[in-house]
């Protein structure tokens, strides 16, 4: 079953400008689904359709079984969103904020304040239950945001550019959150930005840019799709020259860093083969960027070269 069909989706801003022109896409139910593109791309526009804050000029958006446009409270009952900017009133308590929120979704008080327990307790936010959002951190009001969004157990979570602006510990807990979540059979489309995050998450990615989708694909063919990637290698022992490496395309960075571009037919055991002809022993190997990134920048320059 499908989770989200998008159809021909057209957005014009009153002030004309054309946000997304016609874009199609589809989301497989478990999926855990990337939408990557630089700012001002469309992302934000994708996302507020999908949950009705912002209003489509033509196309159709199907939530499962649900039309946004003729079923629309069925369809809003699936779906849970994190939006971009945090949005809560700064004096309402956190734990009414969850409960009010299940309200929306017309789920009684007794239901919700256990679930509200829930989602407060797995977002590390029980304790705070009884303060104002005023009073938490900034990490910390990013979690509730997401608790407020599974408050009414949606199928499928929306987020928005969720780890934007958080620090490195927080990013990782909320990856992993996410991928439980996901395992457990919640459906996930995340915006981001953050290239790594999409490579680390998402089973299958939309590149959007201008407006238009110009890459959907899963996650690992998009990657293999790559003809280039770098690698960095480590010395064991300092050199101060180096030999040719067989076919490998490589460059001595410093006398204990090589640099090897590897085609898409060369693999890493034949690059090993090549340094030990050369006794040249290895400590660590890492890519030089994440692989994503290398290719997100090539089809956006791509993109940006055909629509001139
Ligand atoms: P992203 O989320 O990928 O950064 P957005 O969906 O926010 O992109 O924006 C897509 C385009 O629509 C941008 O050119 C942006 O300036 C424009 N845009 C977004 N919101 C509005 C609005 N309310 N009015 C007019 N133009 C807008």
């Amino acid at each position: 079953m499908l989770a989200l069909t998008v159809k021909n989706l057209t957005k014009i801003y009153p002030n004309k400008l054309t946000a997304l022109k016609g874009i199609h896409f589809s989301i497989a139910q478990g999926d855990f689904f990337g939408l990557l593109g630089p700012n001002g791309a469309g992302k934000s526009t994708t996302i507020g359709i999908l949950s009705s804050l912002v209003k489509k000029t033509s196309g159709t958006v199907r939530v499962f079984e649900y039309d946004i446009d003729t079923d629309f409270e069925a369809a809003k009952a699936c779906i849970g969103i994190v939006p971009q900017e945090i949005n809560f009133n700064p004096f309402e308590k956190i734990m009414d904020i969850l409960v009010n929120q299940a309200g929306y979704y017309g789920i009684s008080r007794k239901i919700a304040i256990p679930r509200a327990e829930l989602y407060l307790k797995e977002m590390g936010l029980w304790e705070s239950r009884e303060k104002r959002v005023s009073q938490l951190s900034g990490g910390m009001k990013r979690r509730l945001m997401i608790a407020r969004a599974l408050v009414n157990e949606p199928k499928l979570l929306i987020l928005d550019e969720p780890t934007a602006g958080v620090d490195v510990e927080l990013r990782h807990s909320l990856w992993k959150f996410l991928t439980d979540l996901n395992k457990q059979s919640t459906t996930i489309i995340l915006t981001t930005h953050y290239l790594e995050e999409a490579e680390k998450l998402c089973k299958n990615v939309a590149i959007i840019d201008q407006g238009k989708i110009i890459k959907n694909a899963s996650t690992n063919s998009l990657i293999n799709d790559m003809a280039i990637h770098t690698v960095i290698l480590k010395l064991a022992t300092p050199i101060h020259s180096l030999m040719k490496l067989g076919n490998y395309f490589c460059r001595l960075l410093d006398n204990l860093t090589i640099e090897v571009e590897l085609l898409k037919n060369q693999s890493l055991n034949g690059l090993f083969d090549e340094l030990s002809k050369q006794h040249i022993q290895i400590n660590s190997i890492h890519n030089k960027t994440n692989r994503l990134e290398e290719l997100f920048i090539r089809l956006i320059s791509e993109n940006k070269a055909s629509s001139l």
